[in-house]
């Protein structure tokens, strides 16, 4: 589904550059998860942008469905998001002045959904994560956790054959976490989904198949039972 050879990816930043990816490489198959872990400041966030064609290598290759993502233009990597992927995004990315089921319906009328059907689909995404009560808030009239389940709802509107999460249950109790990792699961199991999650939590890691980890430039893939307190 998504392979990565060499590729590099640094920021300027004051004046010099911050080399986040050294010749980094990955790759993932059809319905697999996967779980990305390292340490703060290593670059997850970084990967999971470039998975998620939000942002592209400096050097290097990324391939997308077979797709070298460097011959495309930005409107067909809009494109290609918009129908296969749902992000879940670090920080959410909501948008203050839409309500959630707006916030949640918007990749729908990117997809030419009418107002009624788009609404109703995203209704039903609220549903899912507990949240069809709230469906009329804004997001500063919400929880963080409140916020993250619409950020999911939104994830996961479209029906994406892949979903990218920036730490999806940072922001959850421990019900919710499970609840949303149920359904996550789910989705994978039945509809055969690819998972890819960045995540502190160990638990979480260790009930996904596949675990990389990000650091010094590089992404390596830990064997199933790693520790990642001790590796
Ligand atoms: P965390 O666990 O804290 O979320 P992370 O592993 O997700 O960390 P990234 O957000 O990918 O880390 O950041 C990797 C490095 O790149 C950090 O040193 C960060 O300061 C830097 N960085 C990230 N985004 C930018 C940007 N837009 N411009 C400049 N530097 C950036
Ligand atoms: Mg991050």
């Amino acid at each position: 589904l998504i392979a990565m050879e060499g590729v590099c990816k640094s920021y300027a930043s004051a004046g010099w550059d911050l080399d986040v990816f050294d010749e980094a490489a990955l790759s993932i198959q059809h319905g697999e998860r996967c779980a990305i872990v390292g340490p703060s400041g290593a670059g997850k966030s970084t990967l999971l942008h470039l998975l998620g064609l939000l942002d592209t290598p400096d050097k290097g290759r990324l391939l997308f469905n077979g797709c070298d993502i460097s011959t495309t233009t930005s409107d067909q990597r809009a494109q290609l998001r918009n129908q296969c992927l749902g992000f879940i995004f670090q920080n959410f990315h909501l948008l203050p002045r839409l309500t959630a089921l707006e916030n949640v319906a918007l990749p729908l009328f990117y997809r030419g959904l009418s107002r009624a059907a788009a609404h109703q689909r995203a209704y039903e995404q609220l549903e899912r994560v507990g949240l069809d009560e709230r469906m009329l808030h804004r997001p500063a009239s919400l929880s963080g956790g409140q916020c993250q389940r619409v950020a999911i709802a939104r994830a996961l509107v479209g029906a994406p054959a892949l979903i990218l999460a920036d730490e999806p249950t940072g922001n959850l109790d421990s019900a919710t976490t499970e609840d949303v990792l149920h359904l996550l699961l789910q989705l994978n199991r039945e509809e055969g989904v690819t998972l890819v999650v960045v995540t502190h939590d160990t638990g979480l890691a260790q009930r996904l198949d596949r675990c990389f980890h990000v650091q010094n430039g590089k992404v390596t893939e830990k064997p199933h039972h790693w520790d990642m307190a001790h590796g």
